[in-house]
């Protein structure tokens, strides 16, 4: 049991921001966890990207440090070489995965946005990982499309990250999961939004919150029933669902 001074400081630290870094329901735990085992490890390029992102006006969109190291660690595990990611921003879970992969490793990176690419790109250029990176500016699902026509980059991906527009997932999932090796993962990044996916009903969710939540359940439930993946949903971040292709 808690005690009340507990609760009391469990409900002035609660996260209530919608892209909070984390789901949390302790800001100290949160703190101990990225000063004892994150901040000490983070490579000095990731902090000069995350700082820098920190100044910039939506950088509530950023991937968590601790997040990035599970990433980081993942693409290790696997053995990535051959890697995704739909959703780029100023390019720190990009970093995260450039780090990762070996010298000649790489990463189909996508974004409608190339100017926060951009913001990011001299440090990534920096710690000597931007020959990885095949930018593509402009929406991912019709370069997931002619990727699909072509046929060569069938079962060719090691690893997919998938950090965008949440009500073209199953859009997305539809396409990757063709394009994933059978024993790849592809990675769906918020699948948890912020807890509104168990958010009550009459619950005041912002207006993008309640519009994105719907399409998360469906895809959350679309997960669980696929018989080509196994599935772990993960609170790290805001939720991530690494899915392995098995058949
Ligand atoms: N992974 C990033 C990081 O570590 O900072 C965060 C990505 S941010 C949450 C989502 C990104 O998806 C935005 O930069 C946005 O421009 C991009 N985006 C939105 N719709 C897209 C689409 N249809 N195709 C590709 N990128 C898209
Ligand atoms: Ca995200």
């Amino acid at each position: 049991m808690a005690t009340n001074q507990e609760e009391q400081q469990n409900q002035a630290g609660r996260h209530q921001e919608v892209g909070h870094k984390s789901l949390l329901q302790s800001d100290a735990l949160y703190q101990y966890i990225l000063e004892t085992s994150v901040y000490p490890r983070e490579p000095e390029a990731m902090k000069e990207l995350r700082e820098l992102t920190a100044k910039h006006p939506w950088n509530i969109m950023t991937t968590s440090a601790d997040e990035g190291q599970f990433l980081n660690m993942l693409l290790k595990l696997i053995n990535a070489k051959n890697t995704m990611e739909i959703g780029v921003y100023t390019g720190y879970s990009l970093l995260a995965t450039a780090l990762a992969l070996p010298d000649d490793g790489k990463i189909l990176a996508m974004d409608i946005n190339r100017d926060n690419y951009e913001l990011g790109l001299p440090v990534i250029e920096k710690a000597g990982v931007a020959h990885k990176i095949d930018f593509r500016e402009g929406p991912a699902l019709p370069v997931l499309d002619l990727m699909i026509e072509d046929g060569k980059y069938h079962g060719s991906f090691d690893f997919i990250f998938v950090d965008a527009d949440k009500d073209n997932y199953l859009n997305y999932h539809k396409r990757l999961i063709e394009m994933v090796k059978v024993g790849g993962v592809i990675g769906y990044d918020n699948t948890l939004w912020n807890g509104s996916v168990v958010a009550p009903p009459d619950a005041p969710l912002r207006k993008y919150v309640r519009y994105y939540r719907d399409f998360v359940l469906e895809l959350n439930k679309a997960l669980a029933a696929d018989p080509r993946i196994e599935i772990c949903q993960l609170p790290v971040g805001d939720g991530i669902t690494i899915c392995r292709r098995i058949i």
